[in-house]
């Protein structure tokens, strides 16, 4: 088969890997005009965990992931207030890494090459492929097309339309960048630190090389718009608190990730040839600490009932059978869990 991936993140390269280890022939393309830097820590585990053991990639993802040994909470003086260690059952099956050493691991372990710097324009169903037109005016033939673009996708739009999922806003922002400055990262030991005030909190630990990584999660009104200005909305929120916080904020690029906490309910996960993977049709959100595994998982799962044979439909419809429930239960734990998150008072 031609398979047409639109996303080079987790879900994106991990598919990628596994269907040219099947013999399909891939095309990836990318919207950033390159690969990703550090980003924000995150955890593998449970069945992402186990996708990445059966994909081959633990001895090199066990290279990159580190442990913090302690979650230390400090107050507006920088009092230590609380510390506790990371005592979560099974962590020898936990991979604590930046969220770009593990898209580096997976770019790595295929030959395919990424197109960046380009999106889908459009599509259309030819009836025995589909003529897909890139952003650069390419137009590609392909049997199956792929959204792994993530919790704003376009692939989705493109094939749903854009009326055709629900995007549950959790009532939060966040925002993660990583910065260089050796002194701090020193001083942040192998800790992770937090600043807890009513309705926001703050995170910061160290990432290799003597960078400083942050996290930052504040409440809003559900639905409540992106700011045009994240970076000047971070010192708008966060302005006026102590602690690290105004070294980390005058550290802030002028462009840090920034988006709303959300999942995403889809009806369905696939149209005729076109499916999604991952966060495009099941993100989560950084409450259940589960998105980038699930999205590995999804996309061995996905890649397991294309090997599998038999009609594309077929393959489709079992992929999504084996694991949106798993998914949907993630996800109402998501949902549990936003109501103790970050308190409002
Ligand atoms: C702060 C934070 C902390 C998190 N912590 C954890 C954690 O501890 N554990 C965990 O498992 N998960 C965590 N997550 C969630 C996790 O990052 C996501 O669930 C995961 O990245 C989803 O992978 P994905 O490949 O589906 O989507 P993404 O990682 O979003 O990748 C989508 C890719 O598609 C590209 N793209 C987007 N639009 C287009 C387009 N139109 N055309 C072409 N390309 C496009 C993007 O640039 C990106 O490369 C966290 C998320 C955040 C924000």
């Amino acid at each position: 088969m031609r398979v047409l991936i639109c996303g080079a993140g987790i879900a994106g390269l991990a598919l990628a890997g596994l269907l040219e280890r099947d013999g399909h022939e891939v095309i990836v393309v990318e919207r950033a005009p390159a690969p990703h830097g550090a980003g924000y820590m995150l955890d593998c585990q449970g069945p992402g965990f186990d996708a990445a053991e059966s994909m081959g990639l633990l001895p090199e993802l066990r290279e990159r992931a580190f442990t913090l040994s302690e979650l230390v909470h400090h107050d507006d003086e920088g009092t230590v207030t609380g510390r506790y260690a990371d005592d979560r059952p099974g962590s020898d099956r936990i991979l604590s890494m930046m969220r770009g050493e593990l898209e580096d691991v997976l770019y790595r372990s295929m030959k395919t090459r990424v197109r960046f710097g380009r999106t889908v324009r459009a599509y259309d169903d030819l009836g025995d492929g589909l003529a897909v037109t890139l952003s650069d005016g390419g137009v590609e033939r392909a049997d199956l097309l792929v959204g792994a673009d993530g919790i704003h996708s376009r692939i989705r739009t493109l094939a749903f339309g854009a009326a055709g999922h629900t995007l549950l806003d959790l009532g939060f922002h966040t925002a993660a960048y990583v910065f260089d400055d050796p002194e701090t990262a020193r001083a942040l030991g192998n800790d992770l630190h937090m600043l807890e005030a009513p309705g926001r909190q703050v995170g910061a630990y160290p990432a290799r090389d003597g960078r400083v990584a942050t996290l930052f999660t504040h409440r809003t009104a559900p639905g409540a718009p992106l700011p045009a200005d994240p970076r000047a909305e971070l010192r708008k929120v966060y302005g006026g608190r102590g602690w690290l916080v105004p070294r980390l904020l005058d550290n802030c690029p002028a462009e840090p990730y920034y988006d709303r906490v959300a999942q995403i309910d889809l009806p369905a996960w696939s149209r005729g040839r076109v499916t999604l993977v991952g966060d495009a049709c099941q993100a989560m959100s950084l409450l259940t600490g589960q998105g980038a595994g699930m999205a590995l998982a999804a996309a061995h799962a996905l890649a397991g009932e294309l090997r599998a044979g038999g009609d594309l439909e077929g393959a489709l419809a079992r992929y999504e059978r084996a694991v949106k429930p798993v998914a949907v239960r993630v996800q109402a734990e998501g949902r549990a869990m936003a109501e103790e998150f970050v308190p409002a008072s």
